[in-house]
């Protein structure tokens, strides 16, 4: 079975470039289901010879109060979806209230889920990374979306036991 990876974090912190990223190969497929998937968008991507589904969500704002209502539905489902989670979070902008409040549900889940922090390019990796231990989802791990820096070597950990 293809492994299903889904993008999730709070607006703007590069889920969209990843996913575009991930997606870029020859034979990626990108389509919306309209009425019932309606702000998730799907793709297919594949490193080596490991193909893999992608979901992009329109992210989860800071302005809800609550965990249940700062989780947007259409990212609760994607989470249910999927067989791996990858929570972005922007290293450029530091940890936020709402990262704490998805992190807290994330933790309680029981999908797999990883800790990538975007946007380190020009930063230095380990001050970049301080912040986010505190999240509580273990080693936080440093790419960037828009120049592909590690991306490649978080994917192939990431579909290591599929
Ligand atoms: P989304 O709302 O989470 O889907 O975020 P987007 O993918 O739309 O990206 C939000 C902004 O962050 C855009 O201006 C991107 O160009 C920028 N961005 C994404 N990835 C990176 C990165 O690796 N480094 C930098 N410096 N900017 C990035
Ligand atoms: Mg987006």
């Amino acid at each position: 079975m293809t492994p299903v990876i889904a993008l999730v974090g709070r607006p703007n912190v590069g889920k969209s470039t990843l996913f575009n990223r991930l997606t870029r190969s020859r034979d990626a497929l990108v389509a919306d289901f309209p009425g019932l998937t309606r702000d998730r968008k799907y793709g297919n991507g594949r490193l080596g010879d490991k193909p893999f589904t992608v979901i992009d969500t329109g992210g989860i704002s800071g302005d809800e109060e609550g965990i249940d209502a700062a989780m947007a539905e259409q990212s609760l489902a994607a989470i249910d979806e999927a067989d791996i989670v990858l929570f972005l979070v922007d290293a450029r902008a530091g940890l936020n209230v709402a990262d704490e409040a998805i992190a807290n549900h994330l933790r309680v889940n029981q999908k797999k889920t990883w800790l990538v922090v975007n946007k380190t390019d020009g930063l230095e990796e380990h001050s970049a990374m301080a912040d986010f231990w505190q999240l509580g989802l273990g080693d936080p791990w440093p790419i960037a979306a828009a120049h592909g820096r590690n991306v490649s070597r978080l994917i192939e950990e990431v579909l290591a036991p599929f």
